[in-house]
């Protein structure tokens, strides 16, 4: 059986991410994953993060590259990891896979990429604006450093292809709806790996709580998706880092209202707006303090109230998206954490499930002490609570290999 190294690229709005795996028939191995970290004005005293691990010989990873080097802008960065891609002990790459948040209305499937696609997408940037404009300049990039390699792009926005029509459309009027306005949802390619993750045993009923820098919450109906919480873009839903979330549209027209005044053209303010609402809001915004999970338990711990408030206002935007979603579902069998808080933060995750006891979701105060996969539900809670973490790459690999077979056999 032939082995295929499959390249993963995921980027962050200062960090780019790559993975290498080898697939084998319906066998996957991680060989090497790398990061690029700080890229940018963001970066302390200039200086980024690069590693490397190697899964080859070790489960747990070994560290090829730990360095810091200076990494002013993305041309920097990507170089850094273009030259150890094209150098042993990294395979050429068989395949590369790309992930994308969303690639507008009219990319909505899985597909192999090309330079006309990727300026379609780019058309779009302004639905998820943290994110696409990093993905859409690595994608040029490894179209001309790897020319003779298949790309394919997998977006978030597929496993939320078929929201329900009361999810997906968007109460604005028809001209807007005609452009493309509605919810796509992010954070699917997270939720599509919980349901593989769970097959063949997937749960009628299914919430994933995805909680990281950004954190959304799905409801999944028979392994199909069928509301989220994010909107057009992933700043909706459930406030998160340094995102608002859900918000009175209001409170929008208010704040354009008074950087109108002192913005030097439209487009100046809605980009000043922009720059609110997606990284100075959230719980950094609330907590005045910072958008990381970590460090604001820290300063709960020292008795700041700001940060007991932003946390608070997290578990509590959380619960309501869980109740809600239970009577979108008309009941519960599962409830599922990932992401890096959903994953490690044992404190939010009793905090979220407090008074959810009405809804069959009660907690074990030891299971829940857990990191990693496990099970954390009480014996007497009717849904079972799980922890496991996301397999984003891994669900671009599965992607890459069906397309990549469906395009040989196109061929032949
Ligand atoms: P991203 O959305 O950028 O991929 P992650 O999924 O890595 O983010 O999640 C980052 C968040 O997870 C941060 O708020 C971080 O503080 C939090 N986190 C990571 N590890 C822990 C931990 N051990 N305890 C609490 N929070 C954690």
């Amino acid at each position: 059986m032939a082995t295929l190294p499959v390249l993963v690229l995921n980027s962050g709005s200062s960090s780019i991410k790559f993975s290498v795996y080898e697939a084998a028939g319906s066998e996957r191995r991680k060989l090497f994953e790398g990061e690029v970290e700080d890229i940018g004005a963001n970066a302390r005293e200039n200086r980024g993060k690069f590693w490397i691990k190697s899964y080859a010989q070790d489960a747990n990873g070994t560290k090829l590259v730990d360095e810091a080097p200076v990494v002013p802008d993305l041309d920097a960065g990507f170089a850094l990891i273009a030259k150890a891609l094209k150098q042993p002990p990294f395979p050429p790459p068989a395949a590369i896979g790309h992930r994308m948040v969303c690639g507008g209305p009219t990319v909505t499937e899985n597909q192999r990429l090309t330079p006309e696609l990727i300026d379609e997408m780019e058309r779009y940037t302004a639905f998820a604006p943290l994110h696409t404009p990093v993905a859409i300049y690595i994608m040029r990039q490894v179209l001309r450093e790897f020319p003779d390699v298949p790309n394919f792009v997998c977006l978030d926005s597929y496993f939320h292809r078929n929201l329900r029509p009361v999810a997906r459309q968007l109460p604005i009027p028809e001209a807007y709806s005609a452009m493309g306005i509605r919810r796509f949802g992010a954070h699917g390619l997270s939720c599509e790996s919980i349901v593989a993750h769970l097959q063949p045993y997937v749960p009628a009923r299914l919430i994933v709580a995805h909680l990281g820098n950004g954190a959304s919450i799905s409801a999944i109906l028979d392994g199909q998706s069928i509301d989220t919480s994010m909107g057009l873009t992933p700043t909706g839903g459930i406030i998160s880092g340094s995102r608002t979330g859900d918000i009175d549209p209001g409170v929008l027209l208010y704040i354009l209202r008074d950087l109108a005044g002192r913005a030097t053209s439209t487009v100046d303010a809605a980009n000043q707006l922009e720059k609110i609402v997606n990284k100075q809001s959230g719980l950094l915004g609330v907590s005045k303090l910072t958008n990381d999970m970590r460090s604001l338990r820290r300063a709960i711990a020292e008795g700041n109230a700001d940060a007991r408030l932003a946390v608070d206002e997290f578990t509590y935007s959380i619960r309501k998206f869980i109740g809600s979603y239970v009577a979108v579902l008309g009941g519960l069998d599962m409830l599922v954490f990932t992401g890096g808080i959903g994953e490690n933060d044992s404190a939010t995750r009793a905090e979220i499930c407090a008074g959810l006891e009405p809804l069959g979701i009660l907690l074990d105060p030891t299971l829940n002490q857990a990191r990693g996969e496990a099970k954390i539900s009480a014996s007497g809670s009717s849904a079972t609570v799980l922890v496991i973490p996301p397999a984003e790459d891994l669900m671009i690999v599965n992607h890459v290999c069906r397309l990549l077979k469906e395009q040989l056999e196109t061929q032949q």
